[in-house]
C-alpha cells in the first residue's frame, strides 16, 4: 500500500480564448453582444459569451502529482472559482484523493440546507471531483476508466453536435462534408434552424441518404402539447432521437412528450446529479440520458449512468464546451458503461482545443479514441495555460 499522498493545494484558473464565429453560428441582427461580451439567442432565450471559457482546476498532492478538473465558465466563471477558493478548497485540502466519491457527498452535504442542488455550487464540485479523479489515477498509474472497474472499449462512437452555418444549404452541405469523413450520425439545433425544423429535417434526410442517423436539439423551446406536435411532423424523416423538448421544470409535461413522440426522447445535459435526473426517471421523461461531465464530474456520472442502465436507458454523453479535460473524463466512464450508443462531438470546440493539450485521445472517421495513460489522460500544455488567468 503506498503512502497517503494527501490534497496540498487547489488552485483555479479561467481560460479564455476569443472564437470567430459565436458557439452554435452566426448571430442574428438582433443578437448582438452586450458590453459585457454576452449576447441573448432569441430561439432559446439563452445567454452566451462571444468567446470560449471554461474553469480549470490543479490539484496537487503531497508527492507532488497534480490532477487537473474543469468546468463551464460560460458565464460568470469567478461565481465558480470563488465557491472553491472560499468553500471547497479548505474543505479538500489534507484529504486522500483515493476518497474521490465520498468527498463529492461531502461537499454537496455542505450547502444542502441553503438549497444549493445545482447550478454553479454543484459545478465547483464537479470540476474538484474530476480533479481529484484524475490525481488519483496520476498516483496510482491507472485510469478512470480503470479505477470505476474497466473499459469495454478503447473507440467510442461520435456523432456531430451542430451545423454552425448561417443557411440551411450550407448546413447540408457540412452535414455531407461529416458523412463524408466518415461519421454515421448528426445533430441539429433548432434554436439556429432558421428555415424551421421540419424543413431542416427533410432537407438534411434527403441530402445524406437513409443510413445517416439524424437527431434534433429542441433547445427547450417547445411546451410539451407543441412538442408532441411537432415530433409527429418530424416522424417521416425518422430521427433517432428528439432532444430537450420543454422546459426542464416540466417534468409532466417531459413525460407527456415521451409517451407520445413516435422516437425517443433523449433529456439531462442540464442536469447534475442522481437526485436530478431519479424523478425523470421514475416519471419515464427519457429513454436517453445526456449527463455533461462538466456538470456532474465523475462521481455523478457514473452514478447517473448505472441509474439509466437499471432504468433501461441509453447513455448519450453530452459534451461541449470543455478544452478537453472534462471531455477525456467524459470518455473515461462513458468506456465503462453498457449502454453507450454514442458520444456527443462538438467539434467546432474540440478540434480547436486539442493541440493544445498533451493526450492520445482523438476524434475521427466517427470515432473518439479513449485517451491513453493515468487518470483522464489530459493536461493542459503551456500554450493553452498563456490563455489562463489565475482565479
Ligand atoms: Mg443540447
Amino acid at each position: 500500500m503506498p503512502a497517503v499522498a494527501r490534497v496540498t493545494q487547489v488552485e483555479c484558473f479561467i481560460v479564455t480564448l476569443p472564437r470567430d464565429v459565436p458557439y452554435l453560428g452566426p448571430l442574428a441582427a438582433d443578437e448582438q453582444p452586450n458590453p459585457r461580451g454576452y449576447f441573448v439567442r432569441r430561439g432559446n432565450r439563452t445567454i452566451y459569451p462571444t468567446v470560449d471559457r471554461t474553469v480549470l482546476v490543479k490539484i496537487t498532492a503531497a508527492d507532488g502529482t497534480v490532477g487537473w478538473g474543469e468546468t463551464y465558465g460560460i458565464v460568470a466563471p469567478k461565481a465558480v472559482t470563488e465557491i472553491i477558493n472560499d468553500v471547497l478548497a479548505p474543505v479538500v485540502a489534507g484529504r486522500d484523493p483515493r476518497d474521490a466519491a465520498s468527498i463529492w457527498d461531502d461537499l454537496y452535504d455542505l450547502m444542502r440546507v441553503r438549497g444549493h442542488f445545482g447550478g454553479f455550487y454543484v459545478d465547483a464540485i464537479a470540476a474538484v471531483d474530476i480533479a481529484l479523479w484524475d490525481l488519483r489515477g496520476r498516483i496510482e498509474n491507472r485510469s478512470i476508466a480503470e479505477l470505476l472497474g474497466g473499459a469495454r472499449r478503447t473507440r467510442i462512437p461520435a456523432y456531430v453536435s451542430g451545423l454552425p452555418r448561417a443557411t440551411l444549404a450550407e448546413r447540408v452541405d457540412l452535414a455531407r462534408e461529416w458523412v463524408g469523413k466518415g461519421y454515421r450520425a448528426l445533430k441539429f439545433a433548432a434554436v439556429v434552424s432558421h428555415e424551421g425544423v421540419i424543413a431542416e429535417a427533410r432537407a438534411l434526410r434527403e441530402g445524406l441518404g437513409p443510413d445517416i442517423e439524424i437527431m434534433v436539439d429542441l433547445h427547450w423551446k417547445y411546451t410539451a402539447e407543441e412538442a408532441i406536435r411537432l415530433a409527429g411532423e418530424l416522424a417521416p424523416y425518422r430521427l433517432a432521437f428528439i432532444e430537450a423538448p420543454c422546459k426542464p421544470e416540466d417534468i409532466e409535461g417531459q413525460a407527456k412528450v415521451a409517451t407520445h413522440a413516435p422516437m425517443p426522447v433523449a433529456l439531462g445535459e442540464e442536469l447534475r446529479t442522481i437526485h436530478e435526473f431519479q424523478p425523470r426517471f421514475a416519471r419515464d421523461c427519457m429513454r436517453i440520458v445526456q449527463p455533461e461531465m462538466g456538470h456532474t464530474g465523475v462521481t455523478q456520472f457514473q452514478a447517473i449512468g448505472r441509474m439509466a442502465e437499471a432504468s433501461g436507458c441509453a447513455v448519450i454523453p453530452h459534451a461541449a464546451g470543455s478544452v478537453g479535460i472534462f471531455i477525456a473524463a467524459s470518455l473515461q466512464v462513458a468506456a465503462t458503461l453498457p449502454n453507450l450508443p454514442w458520444h456527443e462531438y462538438q467539434h467546432s470546440i474540440f478540434d480547436r482545443y486539442l493541440p493544445l493539450t498533451r493526450t492520445t485521445m482523438t476524434c475521427a472517421a466517427g470515432f473518439y479514441e479513449l485517451p491513453a495513460g493515468p487518470g483522464h489522460g489530459v493536461v493542459p500544455t503551456q500554450e493553452l495555460l498563456r490563455h489562463a488567468v489565475a482565479a
